[in-house]
C-alpha cells in the first residue's frame, strides 16, 4: 500500500474500448491492498494520472479480488481525457479511497436514475444493485450503451444534442412523478444540477432525503483551470526524503511547466 493515508498507487492492466466515448480501465497491482469498497453503489475515487497533480473523480464501476475497474468518458480536450485517449497500459495511477453518496430510504418504492454519459457507470452499478424496486433509467449518451444496463431495467435512450448541452432539465420538469415514497438520483453538468436541485426542492416538494443530484462536472470552453496543487508535490518530496526549500523549488518548476503548458 502506498504510504500516503488513504491514496493507492495502481497500475493500469487493461484498457478496452466500451463504446466510442467510453474506455474502461482496469487498475491492479500490490499498491492497491488496503483498497476497500464502501459498497455504496455510487462510490467514487479521485484520480491522478501520471505528470498530473490533480485529480478528477470516477466511479468504481466495480471492484473484485484486488481488480479496481473505471469506465471514463474521452471528452474533446481533457487532463484525463488526453491521458485516457492513448495506450496507457503499464502506467502507475494514483487513487482515493472510495466515497459515496446514493443512500435510498428503506421505504422507497420506486427508484429513478437520470443522467449523461459520465453517469453511466453509476447508474449501471446502482440499477445492478437495487433489485427489490422498480428502476426506471433516462440516458442522455451519444453511444451505443445497449447491454451496459441490466436487462430487467426500464430504460430511455435520449439523444446527446452534443457540445456539452443537455435537455435533462427539461426531461426532469415534464416527468410523472409516481405515487408514494421514492429515491431519485441525478447526475450531469453542475450548474444544471443546482436549477433541478432548486426545481425538486420547490415545485416537486421532494423531501431532501428523497432525492440526490450530483454535479459531475462543470461546463468550460476547453480544459478545466488546473492550478498546481501543493499536496501531491509535498507527499512526494517528503518521501524522496527531500528538504523543505527543494520541494517549495518542485513546486515552483511544477507551476511554471503549467503555466507554460496552459
Ligand atoms: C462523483 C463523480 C463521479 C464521476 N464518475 C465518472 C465516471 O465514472 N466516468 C467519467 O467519465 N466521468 C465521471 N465523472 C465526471 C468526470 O470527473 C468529469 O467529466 C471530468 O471533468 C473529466 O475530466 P477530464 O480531465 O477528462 O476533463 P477536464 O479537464 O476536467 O475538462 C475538459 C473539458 O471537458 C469538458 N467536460 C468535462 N466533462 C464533460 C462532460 N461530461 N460532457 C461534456 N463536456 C465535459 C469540460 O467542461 C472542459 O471543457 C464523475 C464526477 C464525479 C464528481
Amino acid at each position: 500500500m502506498s504510504t500516503r493515508a488513504n491514496r493507492y498507487d495502481a497500475e493500469v492492466l487493461r484498457r478496452e474500448q466500451v463504446s466510442d466515448h467510453l474506455v474502461r480501465l482496469t487498475l491492479g497491482g500490490d499498491g492497491l491492498t488496503g483498497f476497500t469498497s464502501t459498497g455504496i453503489p455510487d462510490e467514487w475515487v479521485g484520480l491522478v494520472v501520471p505528470g498530473q497533480f490533480q485529480s478528477r473523480y470516477y466511479t468504481v464501476r466495480s471492484w473484485t479480488g484486488g481488480e479496481l475497474v473505471l469506465d471514463v468518458v474521452v471528452h474533446d480536450v481533457g487532463l484525463v481525457t488526453e491521458w485516457a485517449r492513448r495506450t496507457c497500459v503499464g502506467d502507475v495511477v494514483t487513487v482515493t479511497a472510495a466515497r459515496g453518496s446514493f443512500a435510498m430510504p428503506p421505504e422507497a418504492r420506486w427508484l429513478m436514475l437520470m443522467g449523461d454519459l459520465t453517469a453511466m457507470p453509476a447508474m449501471a452499478r446502482i440499477a445492478e444493485s437495487v433489485r427489490d424496486v422498480p428502476v426506471r433509467v433516462w440516458a442522455e449518451v451519444p453511444d451505443d450503451l445497449a447491454g451496459y444496463l441490466p436487462g430487467d431495467v426500464d430504460v430511455t435512450w435520449l439523444p446527446d444534442p452534443g457540445d456539452g448541452h443537455s435537455e435533462l432539465a427539461a426531461v426532469v420538469e415534464a416527468l410523472d412523478w409516481p405515487e408514494g415514497d421514492g429515491y431519485f438520483w441525478m447526475a450531469g453538468e453542475s450548474a444544471q444540477m443546482r436549477a433541478i436541485r432548486k426545481h425538486l426542492m420547490r415545485e416537486v416538494k421532494l423531501p431532501t432525503s428523497h432525492y440526490d443530484v450530483m454535479g459531475y462536472w462543470r461546463a468550460t470552453s476547453g480544459r478545466q483551470p488546473r492550478a498546481v496543487d501543493p499536496g501531491p508535490v509535498w507527499r512526494a518530496g517528503k518521501a524522496a526524503g527531500k528538504t523543505d526549500e527543494q520541494i517549495w523549488a518542485d513546486y515552483d518548476a511544477a507551476q511554471t511547466e503549467e503555466a507554460n503548458d496552459g
